[in-house]
């Protein structure tokens, strides 16, 4: 037996000696009340009641999990110890039992007959005892402690008919702020219950928020259980049966609201969090005529008139703290919700409210823009600081007015709406542009890098919270003006016309680019950071994970800004002059170490828009543009004779780096490793901008050849991974039904990608990570990569050597990908315009066939070009079904030439068949191809042979040339064997 279990029977066994002792001597004890002893044993008896009941929880939990593992194993319990268990719970049943019929035997009169102190004594024991039980509990469901305590609670105060006011100092203890209990004094009204997790201090544990959340649960079931009015009021429930007639219960609400806040100062600060639990279930009551919603709607008018005498009053009247204490009352009463995903954050009102409530609320809002007013001058005279919590409440409060009443909003309630928000989103911008100015200095000035680290740390560290909360408001007001100007109920009205016009559209793209530069700076914060150490860039990216809302918020607003404002950012960041530029600060946003979806986002659209796009995917693009204008001028030979790496155009490193991550390291990976998430994130960057990129540009065809050359195609491996093909395969009998749920979501995503063009959507669904979300991206990725990198594709799908999964793969493929591609492909080509009379295409889809027709005067040719219908993994055949009066020779050449254009095309048929016909129209103006690829545009870069042996005369393909010196080793004509 284990001594532990013995020592706890022996416990209890104590107990109930001690409890047969008591039950005898109690009326002997009771004579000798004033004695400090005696409220303590009667606490005990409780205690030892509470300790029985949650003692017998936990066994039966106990009991339940063995009972689990019993079935799960197959091997039952030892019968000695289940024995043991049994007799102990037997024990504790008996105990509780024998207890409860004692204190249900004493009379009503013992409880009244007892001397007020000892009930006072009792009201102060029990309530810590409740605390410790709550706070402690570890091994028991906070559900299910909450449940046990409410039941302590309700039988005791039904046993013992506290009156007024042992009630109140009941509760006055049972809900007191302790070290545990931290959170009460924060709670914010515009993200609901969630709130308290946003402004945790950052020293507050998990276990101090497990804590927290278990008793929160606790006061939930308390108030379920015993009623608004008596757990935060309290009123005695208990009151019909006249034990107190000291409260009269059908005096108004607002007088017994008054009681209560004079005498109970802390429930005030406790107030606001129970309302924002009592407010959902008010609203889920549709705000009903029960007597208890009634309370509520009651109660909140006579805090709003509370509040609004607070502010009434000359300020050296009413302490700043009852004025904070009201309006975090007030605020917690009209919570606002911030939904709407990753595509646009939308602020919405919890409730509906009354009239009333309204031209309450509208007065509250005019006293207040009074207050705020006298307290923001007095500051300048006399020098004592308006309280920034009432700021800070005063912004909450704006935010409320826009979200609740801004339909009645007059024009100077409007303009100081506009004020405030301006003000303070101008002064977070400021601040954080002092930080990255911080940041900046800290990181040139360093002696060593642990020198950086701590300066860094000292610059984070001392940024100033409360403007940070101030610009969260004020973007929630923000986003809320943004929404009343695109929903239609409020087309005509007013208030939409003032804020489509006049002040605030003129500060609005200003306060866009602010938000931009905000955005921009802080990227470029952590960019300077990383290039000290990753250490140093998680000091940055945790410190927005403190801000989390502000940031989202943030977030929303960059992905519908303007393009005016885009440029105007982007200008003020460069004339800056940081170690670090724009588009490093959104790269180290998309990759931080400390991600958040939202601003990943925010930043995955910015470099792909206008102005950043330009500068966001290849290295030195002006130098790139020049390099490729000298090409076409034909004149600079030494600029293609240089070396090949530095021929080849650049991605940017913070690109290139993930693109070109070693596969065989990546294969090794966690399925939602973040490397793994981080190399998809890069491609469908990448992607996206080679679909963005116009068909004719340079950049593209170099963007295309790096990928050809330098990229290896074992990235389609990984993607692969998260594609269970052998189960999507069909194989005749199985229905799509079947399919494993990560290939279905794949094949859904890559039959869309294909049709959309478009990673967008999954790359907002990629959050949070998990193996199917990766697979859709995977799916997406790969409908991109065949449609935009056929010949890429190929090129892996052709050396992959396990037979069994190329099988697969193709059967997907054809299943999900080629029908969506193929008809793509047909369509471009019907499109297409060869401004030739003697040239035109024609598409026969049902035979999967492109004709290309040559016809002039007595000559003609036709080529087709044939897909495959599992396009385009396997090749595309070419062939030549009529020709006139045209020598065999040509026949034959053109017949391979479009062929090789065809097939090692990475980009639309159309274009493939587009530069063909351009290579033919060179040999009729009679261009000489180059000799090595019997081709005058080269296949996959399209340049015209332009090196020219000293010699021969006869001109080569730079990319031609490079590949028969390194195949040959040595560097001579092929022709005439000149040096070259
Ligand atoms: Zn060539
Ligand atoms: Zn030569």
């Amino acid at each position: 037996m284990v001594p532990e279990e013995n020592s706890s029977i022996i416990n209890f066994e104590m107990a109930r000696i001690a409890f047969k002792v008591l039950q005898g001597s109690l009326f002997s004890l009771w004579r000798l009340e004033e004695n400090s002893v005696f409220p303590s044993i009667l606490a005990a008896l409780f205690v030892i009641e509470w300790e029985c009941s949650m003692s017998l929880a936990l066994d039966e939990e106990k009991c339940l999990e063995s009972n689990i593992e019993d079935t799960e194993v197959g091997v039952s319990m030892c019968s000695s110890s289940k024995g043991c268990l049994e007799e102990e719970m037997h024990l504790k049943v008996n105990l509780a039992e024998s207890i409860h019929v004692f204190c249900q035997s004493l009379s009503p009169s013992f409880w009244d007959n007892l001397h007020s102190c000892t009930l006072n004594r009792l009201a102060t024991i029990l309530p810590q005892c409740v605390r410790y039980a709550v706070f402690q509990t570890r091994d028991l469901h906070a559900e299910r402690t909450s449940i046990l305590c409410s039941e302590w609670v309700v039988d005791m105060l039904k046993l013992t008919c506290l009156d007024h006011r042992n009630l109140e100092s009941f509760f006055d203890v049972l809900l007191s702020e302790g070290e545990h209990w931290p959170l009460w004094l924060m709670p914010s009204l515009q993200n609901g219950h969630l709130s308290v997790k946003v402004q945790l201090d950052p020293d507050i544990t998990d276990e101090i928020e497990l804590k927290h959340e278990r008793f929160v649960a606790f006061v939930d079931r308390l108030i379920l259980k015993l009623g608004f009015s008596e757990v935060v009021l309290g009123i005695p429930g208990n009151i019909q049966s006249a034990t107190s007639q000291s409260i009269d219960i059908t005096s108004p609400v607002s007088s017994l609201s008054r009681v209560w806040v004079a005498v109970n100062r802390k429930c005030l600060k406790i107030l606001p969090y129970v309302m924002t639990s009592i407010i959902k279930q008010f609203s889920a009551l549709n705000n009903g005529d029960s007597s208890y919603a009634d309370l509520v709607r009651k109660s909140i008018q006579s805090w709003l008139d509370a509040t609004i005498s607070c502010l009434s009053s000359s300020s050296r009247e009413v302490p700043v703290q009852d004025i904070e204490d009201w309006m975090q009352v007030v605020l917690s009463c009209f919570p606002l919700r911030i939904t709407g995903g990753a595509r646009e954050l939308v602020a919405v009102v919890e409730r509906e409210i009354s009239d009333t409530e309204r031209s309450l609320m509208l007065t509250l809002f005019q006293k207040y823009q009074i207050f705020y007013g006298s307290t923001a001058s007095s500051l300048v005279t006399s020098g004592t600081a308006v309280s920034t919590t009432v700021e800070l409440l005063g912004v909450k409060l704006t935010a409320v007015l826009v979200g609740y009443c801004w339909s009645n909003l007059k024009e100077n309630d409007w303009h100081f709406v506009f004020r405030m928000v301006f003000k303070c989103i101008e002064s977070s911008v400021l601040l954080v542009e002092e930080m990255t100015d911080g940041i900046n200095d800290a990181t040139i000035n360093q002696v060593s890098s642990e020198d950086a680290l701590e300066k860094l740390k000292l610059v984070v560290g001392t940024t100033d919270k409360l403007t940070l909360s101030l610009a969260e408001s004020a973007l929630v007001t923000m986003c809320q003006l943004n929404h009343l100007c695109n929903i239609q109920e409020a087309e005509n009205s007013q208030c939409v016309q003032l804020i489509k016009s006049g002040d605030y559209a003129e500060s609005n793209d200003k306060m866009v680019e602010s938000v931009l530069r905000l955005f921009l700076a802080s990227g470029v914060s952590e960019a300077i950071t990383k290039s000290c150490s990753e250490e140093a860039s998680s000091v940055i990216g945790s410190s927005r994970h403190a801000y989390l809302h502000f940031w989202e918020l943030v977030a929303s607003f960059i992905k519908n800004a303007p393009l005016q404002s885009r440029k105007s950012a982007l200008e003020s960041m460069e004339l800056w002059g940081l170690t670090k530029g724009s588009v490093s600060g959104l790269y180290s946003i998309l990759f931080s170490s400390q991600p958040i979806f939202h601003l990943q986002l925010a930043a995955f659209s910015l470099l792909l828009s206008e102005p950043f796009c330009q500068l966001s995917l290849v290295k030195n693009y002006s130098m790139g543009e020049s390099c490729s204008s000298a090409q076409q001028s034909g004149t600079s030979q030494s600029a293609e004779l240089m070396p090949d790496s530095d021929k080849t155009v650049h991605l940017r490193e913070e690109l290139s780096d993930l693109i070109e991550f070693p596969t065989s390291e990546l294969l090794k990976t966690d399925l939602t490793a973040r490397d793994r998430v981080d190399v998809f994130i890069a491609w469908s960057l990448l992607l996206s901008h080679l679909q963005t990129l116009p068909a004719s540009s340079s950049i593209k065809g170099d963007v295309l050849q790096y990928i050809q050359e330098k990229v290896s195609p074992c990235i389609l491996d990984c993607i692969f991974q998260h594609i269970p093909v052998k189960a999507a395969a069909p194989n005749g009998k199985k229905k799509d039904t079947e399919l494993a749920p990560e290939a279905e979501a794949a094949a859904k995503a890559s039959k869309n990608a294909i049709a959309t063009c478009s990673l967008l959507p999954y790359l907002e669904s990629l959050w949070p990570i998990g193996t199917l979300q990766m697979a859709s991206l995977a799916g997406s990725l790969y409908g991109m990569m065949i449609r935009l990198l056929p010949s890429f594709v190929r090129t892996w799908f052709t050396t992959l050597r396990d037979r069994s999964l190329s099988y697969s793969i193709e059967s997907f493929t054809k299943q999900w990908c080629s029908p969506p591609l193929l008809l793509d492909e047909f369509s471009q080509v019907k499109e297409s315009v060869y401004g030739d009379e003697n040239f035109s295409v024609s598409v026969n889809r049902s035979a999967f066939e492109i004709v290309a027709t040559y016809k002039k005067e007595e000559t003609g040719i036709d080529l087709v070009i044939r897909l495959p219908s599992c396009y385009p993994l396997r090749h595309v055949d070419v062939e030549c079904t009529r020709s006139l009066g045209i020598s065999e020779v040509k026949c034959r050449k053109w017949l391979l030439s479009l062929t090789s254009f065809v097939r090692s095309q990475n980009g639309a048929i159309a274009e493939a068949i587009r530069t063909w016909k351009s290579n033919f129209d060179k040999e009729f103006e009679g261009v000489e191809e180059c000799p090595i690829c019997y081709s005058i545009l080269h296949t996959s870069n399209h340049n015209l042979p332009r090196l020219a042996c000293k010699t021969c005369k006869h001109k080569f393909h730079g990319a031609c040339l490079y590949k028969w010196f390194s195949t040959s080793n040595k560097s001579t004509c092929p022709l005439c064997q000149t040096p070259f």
